[in-house]
């Protein structure tokens, strides 16, 4: 086991408090829903909590691929609940969200992959809280013929975010079971089935990959027709996952932000504690007024 490096200061983590956190653990928890920033332990879930942002985890907290920088336990996942999609459409409502992110485990194990499971999650959503707009954070669909993907994109989702991760050197380490041309086609075949549909994607840096492959990424998302980019730091969630290879200075996080914008994305989040779905709202209310 390699050592782990001590955290940096510019990683700071306040401790989760409030009432607005309280509140959304409580809908959480009387909707049965999972969510990411509990599943991941994300450092700014009590930021984001206490303003009613939330990542609502779908299909089982179990998944069937093993990334090994992930802390959801893989395995053998349970049936899918056919109740879910009414209830994180509830807890959308009751929580007044503006924006709402809906990510999944991977479900290798079902012939659609789950596509359906998150298009009924998206119209009920929409049926029930009109006004928010939506993202989903989906699976790469890598088992599935091209139905699965035409499934969740004909359900309308406002922002259709799928992340590649990491840079493709360090997939078979990091993100064994996937392919990085694969979900960076599946990203490109979202824009060509809609047009209108923003799409999205992100990597974590600090996994080992060096500044070029990071830069030849952008390309690559750009020449997908990639609209969001989102690159935070990489951090271990226990000591049997990836270990951090370096913590990437807020400097060179800003070089990033500086490069992305210049690749033209329509909306770039770099720094170190950027998640998928950090300020995912908020980034788009400004992007629409604009
Ligand atoms: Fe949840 Fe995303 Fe916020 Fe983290 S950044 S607490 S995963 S909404
Ligand atoms: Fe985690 Fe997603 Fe990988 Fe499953 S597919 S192990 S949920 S990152």
């Amino acid at each position: 086991e390699t050592p782990r490096l001590r955290k940096p200061d510019w990683i700071r983590v306040k401790a989760p408090s409030g009432k607005g956190y309280s509140e959304t653990k409580e809908i959480m928890r009387t909707h049965q829903l999972a969510t990411v920033c509990e599943e991941a332990g994300c450092p700014n879930v009590g930021e984001c909590w206490s303003q009613g942002h939330a990542t609502m985890m779908i299909m089982g907290e179990i998944c069937t691929r093993g990334c090994t920088f992930c802390n959801v336990a893989t395995g053998r996942p349970d049936a899918l609940d056919v109740f879910e999609p009414g209830r994180v459409a509830d807890a959308v409502q009751k929580l007044g969200l503006k924006h709402v992110v809906i990510t999944s485990v991977d479900r290798d194990d079902l012939n659609d992959g789950g596509a359906e499971h998150i298009a009924q999650t998206i119209r009920a959503t929409r049926h029930r809280a009109p006004d928010t707009t939506i993202e989903v954070l989906t699976p790469d669909f890598l088992k599935c013929g091209s139905e699965a993907l035409e499934t969740v994109v004909d359900a309308r989702p406002d922002v259709f975010n799928h992340n590649l991760e990491t840079v493709p050197g360090l997939y078979p380490t990091v993100r064994p079971g996937a392919r990085y041309f694969h979900s960076l086609r599946l990203l490109q075949r979202v824009k060509e089935l809609d047009p209108t549909m923003f799409t999205k994607s992100g990597i974590m840096v600090g996994l080992g990959e060096d500044r070029q492959a990071v830069l030849q990424v952008m390309d690559d998302m750009r020449a997908a027709d990639v609209d969001f980019i989102t690159i935070g730091q990489y951090l271990q969630p226990t000591s049997r996952h990836h270990a951090v290879h370096r913590y990437v200075t807020p400097d060179e996080f800003a070089a990033y932000e500086k490069a992305a914008w210049g690749k033209g994305f329509l909306m770039v989040s770099a720094t170190p504690l950027t998640r998928s779905s950090y300020h995912a709202g908020d980034d788009f209310a400004r992007l629409k007024a604009a």
